[in-house]
């Protein structure tokens, strides 16, 4: 590609960024559009969390939390590695560290270290242009883009576009999945906006809502089906949310879609003991303990843990706390959503992520119908599926 054609980047979220970051390393002329007032919100908002950046496992293990793209991810992880992407944040000024779980972060355990000195080397490159509070809502096949900034209307004409549009959870941060209507208009083929690391809604009795309001359970499994998890979760007044949840949450939301139903999921909250070992351990009671204190004193569960078991039944047993039983009536609103599986299919798209139907745009990061759980699997595919996109432009 000539290095005088336009660049347009729509969307500047971590993929949109990065496609940016590294076309201007190559001398390429880049404008970047975002509708929304600042660069990167839903990024910011993930370094709430810690900003868990990527994973240390290898990468055919990695691959395979990319539920239904495996052998890509593979490929797309093998050109830009969890690795790499600990060396860009190096590039720019952040040490990263591997926690005991395997997981990666910034030491600071933010995202706006990263943000700062981003999008600082960005806007001091001369061949970068940015324009925020324009929101894309025309595209044609001959790459014309038309933005609304401020209740103005403004066109542009680019030689190659990049997607970078984000999914449609968290719509505060300008990520809210209307790109979907202008992918229509191109035909190029997409799939609807799934929660993925979602929370679920549960009719909890009044008393569990009373006595738990957002308390949380930790080191338990959790599983649906064939599929489990192990870590933490939170109970809420109108359900459950958490990593341990949000994990299987894939499967749980396609059972429920599928039967029209709720499901039934069912918590181990002694993970590390077997059945038996937990009978042993419930028959120690003394007469003058009550139950709760038995509970606590023999298996150390806590409150949380014994108002979730009386919600089942008020007599506790061995098989009830290996196996307890919570029924999910439906996803949590998609907006809720830490990510959205659904948007552009790959089978639309040519090894380097560009449209075979419209050439010259190209598709980056959460837009593209990928799932994964949290765990850093989220930016490590916009990172890998943004370098793709690059390296196809570049080559
Ligand atoms: C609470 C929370 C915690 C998270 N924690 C983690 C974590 O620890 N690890 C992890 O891997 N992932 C995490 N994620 C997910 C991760 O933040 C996203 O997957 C990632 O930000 C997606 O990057 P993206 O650049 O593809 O899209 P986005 O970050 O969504 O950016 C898309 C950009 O496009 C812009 N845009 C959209 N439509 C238009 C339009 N029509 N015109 C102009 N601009 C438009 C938006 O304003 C936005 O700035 C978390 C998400 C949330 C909500």
């Amino acid at each position: 590609m000539l290095k005088n054609n336009k660049i347009i980047i729509v969307g500047g979220g971590p993929s949109g960024l990065f496609c940016a970051y590294l076309l201007l390393k190559e001398d390429y002329d880049v404008d970047l559009y975002d509708q929304s007032s600042g660069l990167a919100k839903k990024f910011l908002i993930a370094g709430n969390g810690g900003l868990n950046l990527t994973h240390s496992e290898k990468i055919d293990e990695f691959s395979k939390r990319y539920t239904h793209n495996e052998s890509l991810f593979e490929d797309l992880i093998t050109d830009f590695t969890p690795g790499d992407l600990r060396a860009f944040c190096l590039e720019l000024g952040v040490e990263t560290f591997v926690g005991t779980s395997g997981r990666v972060f910034p030491k600071k355990l933010k995202a706006g270290e990263i943000l700062v000195n981003w999008s600082k080397e960005l806007k001091a490159h001369p061949n970068f242009n940015l324009y925020l509070k324009h929101s894309l809502v025309d595209i044609t096949q001959s790459k014309e883009l038309t933005f609304i900034n401020e209740e103005k209307t403004i066109t542009a004409k680019a030689d190659i576009i990049i997607m970078a549009t984000g999914g449609g959870s968290w719509k505060k941060t300008g990520s809210d999945g209307k790109w979907l209507e202008l992918m229509d208009k191109l035909k190029i083929k997409t799939t609807a906006l799934k929660p993925m690391n979602c929370g679920f809604e549960v009719s909890w009795s009044e008393i569990l809502i009373k006595k738990l309001d957002r308390a949380h359970l930790k080191n338990i499994n959790i599983s649906f089906d064939n599929h489990t998890s192990r870590g933490e979760i939170m109970i809420t007044p109108s359900g459950i949310e958490g990593g341990g949840i949000y994990a299987i949450s894939n499967f749980i939301r396609d059972a429920i879609t599928e039967s029209g139903e709720s499901v039934t999921i069912t918590l181990d909250l002694k993970p590390d003991l077997n059945l038996n070992q937990v009978k042993e351990k419930l028959k120690s009671k003394k007469n003058k303990d009550s139950q709760a204190n038995h509970l606590r004193k023999s298996l150390n569960l806590d409150k949380v843990a014994i108002t979730l078991l009386n919600e089942v039944s008020r007599d506790i047993t061995a098989e009830m706390i290996k196996s307890l039983p919570i029924k999910l009536n439906k996803t949590n609103p998609v907006d809720e959503a830490i990510s959205t599986s659904g948007g552009v299919l790959f089978s639309e798209l040519s090894p380097n992520l560009e449209s075979i139907k419209v050439p010259g745009i190209y598709f980056a990061g959460e837009m593209l119908d990928f799932e994964a759980p949290t765990g850093g699997y989220l930016l490590q595919g916009c990172f890998s599926t943004a370098y793709r996109v690059v390296s196809g432009i570049i080559s």
